[in-house]
């Protein structure tokens, strides 16, 4: 079995379990598969064991890959998990299904622009700079609430839900659960928190769904 089936096929039972052991009403985890920085025949033998849902955070890079495998498999669900700019929006709209990093307003407006002019569906996250880094892009959590009525009362973004990426190197079990606290606050249907190295910990904290990459795909160069 080729190295990256494997990879997913343990990720995959490794959520299941983990899930399993809940008593809170059944619950789904998507798993994103997250495919920037490897090529398409790393990526097909993906799609051809059935998974469809992956993220991608470069444009260009997501464009070349995908304008190939979309033509193949045509119901691929692909995530934008990059930063947001703003002489990008149109084409990120025109290609993914679903936005992890909506920011800012102006960010917002043009998403919903956007969404508009091209008739797309497109669900969006708002991204929060949980841990309230200077590097991480994502609203603050203070400003979490103006920007999230913004974007439904102003621009009638549908947000369906909120992502993190937590501070490197720490327990993120706090900042998963600050997260929670958001999605519930807001009655959003989608949590997006866990990566390679913390998405068990992610589902245990309500996570619907994990952007998994290295531990699937192997290290990126
Ligand atoms: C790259 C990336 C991931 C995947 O990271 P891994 O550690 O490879 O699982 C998840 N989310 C975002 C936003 C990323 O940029």
């Amino acid at each position: 079995m080729n190295d990256v089936i494997r990879n997913y096929r343990t990720v995959n039972s490794e959520i299941s379990s983990e899930l399993e052991g809940r008593t809170e009403q059944a619950r789904k985890v998507q798993l994103v598969v997250v495919s920037k920085f490897h090529g398409v025949e790393r990526i097909r033998p993906l799609l051809e064991d059935g998974h469809r849902t992956f993220g991608e955070s470069r444009l260009e890079e997501a464009q070349e890959k995908w304008s190939v495998l979309a033509m193949e498999f045509n119901d691929v669900s692909l995530h934008y998990i990059g930063a947001m700019q703003s002489k990008k929006v149109k084409d990120i709209v025109k290609l993914f299904d679903v936005i992890h990093s909506i920011d800012r307003p102006e960010t917002a407006m043009r998403v919903a622009k956007e969404i508009d002019m091209q008739g797309r569906n497109v669900s969006c996250l708002i991204q929060i700079n949980i841990g309230q880094e200077p590097q991480k892009s994502g609203v603050l959590p203070e400003d979490f609430e103006k920007l999230f009525r913004i974007c439904t009362e102003d621009y009638n973004l549908n947000i369906s839900g909120v992502m993190c990426i937590p501070p490197a190197g720490l327990d993120p079990s706090p900042y998963f659960l600050r997260m929670k606290g958001v999605k519930d606050t807001y009655g959003l249907p989608e949590l997006s928190i866990g990566m390679s190295s913390d998405y068990l910990c992610a589902v245990s904290h309500g996570a619907t769904m994990v952007r998994v990459g290295a531990k699937i795909l192997g290290a990126r160069n």
